[in-house]
């Protein structure tokens, strides 16, 4: 089979052939149709996230079909529609018998599918059953690839809800996370709502989706401040991972407000608040760290928003052959799209 595979040492990924993996106990062979590129890929090119120290196959977004079933896996069976979760805890260490896998330091992303071992970018992947979901009858192969990344916004939701309808939110970053986002919050009747974006490509990408939200750059949002400082939001939901949207995404928030660090920024990024407007604004700040037991309610958030919200074009993703990969991972660097994905099988 074809796959693309990532080497650590050189920083390359390359279009390879390798042998179809044979299934085993507990595990299903997965038959790959659409497999995305995440911006979190993209820093481990870089090498600012953990990957293997050996060549992988990357890709940890896919939906496909299951070809072939290993022994004692009762939920699954060959030619069911699915959309993998990558990550898993190890199920025994007090974070992950405590209900919270993602904390995990030898699961989580340490064993990932798609950084630490083969995932989906490739004709077939391996993939633990218990990570295996079934695609509602409704949803196409092409929004099963988008259950990963929504699957983590959805665990963002949890942690920032209650979010009374009509509170101010504002979205920092409008890649395909913060335009996620922007379809939640308007499935669940939120209208108030601004996305701040530097690149022009993306703003207008928001625009189409057609919701009505402001849309606006980060020169336009701080002069909006300065003119008036009542300006502000209830929650703002930074998906850029940049040190200075943060910083200022501090002082847009009104009192009472709460700001989400759902981007990924780069380990060496610092922000500077000050501890006095926090306490006199009762600001709380959290992090939202990927998608623990939230594929069930992602996949809700799909059915619920359908082929209205969930539509590749409109969502600024553009889909590419694994030949083409350099194109998508420059296309993608560049902002010219908000997500690449590389239709595979299916
Ligand atoms: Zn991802
Ligand atoms: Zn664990």
């Amino acid at each position: 089979m074809e796959a693309l595979q990532f080497n650590s040492k050189t920083k390359t990924v390359s279009l390879i052939k390798k042998s179809v993996p044979s299934v085993k106990e507990g595990w299903v062979l997965v038959k790959v149709a659409y497999s995305g590129v995440c911006g979190t890929d993209l820093h481990v090119f870089e090498g600012s996230f953990p990957c293997s120290d050996s060549p992988v196959v990357m890709g940890h977004e896919f939906s496909g079909t299951v070809t072939a079933v290993g022994s004692n896996v009762t939920h699954l069976k060959v030619g069911d529609r699915v959309a993998v979760d990558p990550n898993s805890g190890c199920d025994t260490c007090d974070a992950c018998t405590g209900g919270q896998p993602h904390y995990c330091e030898i699961g989580g992303i340490y064993r990932n599918l798609g950084m630490m071992n083969d995932g989906g970018w490739a004709e077939y992947c391996l993939a633990p059953a218990r990570q295996v979901y079934k695609l509602p009858d409704n949803i196409t192969f092409e929004q099963g690839a988008l259950v990963e990344p929504i699957s983590c916004v959805s665990h963002g939701w949890d942690m920032l809800s209650p979010v009374p309808v009509g509170s101010h939110i504002l979205i920092i970053g409008a890649g395909i996370i913060g335009n996620l986002w922007a379809c939640i919050l308007h499935v669940q009747g939120h209208r108030k709502v601004t996305v701040c974006e530097p690149m022009q490509d993306r703003r207008k990408i928001v625009e189409n989706l057609g919701f009505g939200f402001q849309v606006i750059t980060p020169d336009s949002l701080k002069k909006l401040k300065e003119k008036d400082e009542k300006f502000g939001f209830d929650v703002v939901i930074d998906c850029s991972g940049n040190g200075k949207a943060i910083e200022d995404a501090v002082w847009m928030l009104k009192c009472g407000g709460k700001l989400a660090i759902f981007g990924c920024a780069a380990p060496e990024t610092r922000v500077s608040v000050s501890p006095y407007l926090l306490y006199k604004n009762e600001i709380t700040i959290f992090a939202v760290k990927i998608n623990p037991f939230s594929f069930p309610k992602a996949l809700g958030f799909l059915e619920s928003m359908g082929a209205r919200y969930m539509d590749y074009e409109k969502l600024g993703v553009k889909v590419f052959s694994m030949k083409q990969h350099k194109e998508a991972f420059s296309e993608l660097k560049k902002g010219l799209i908000a997500k690449a994905v590389f239709k595979i099988g299916g």
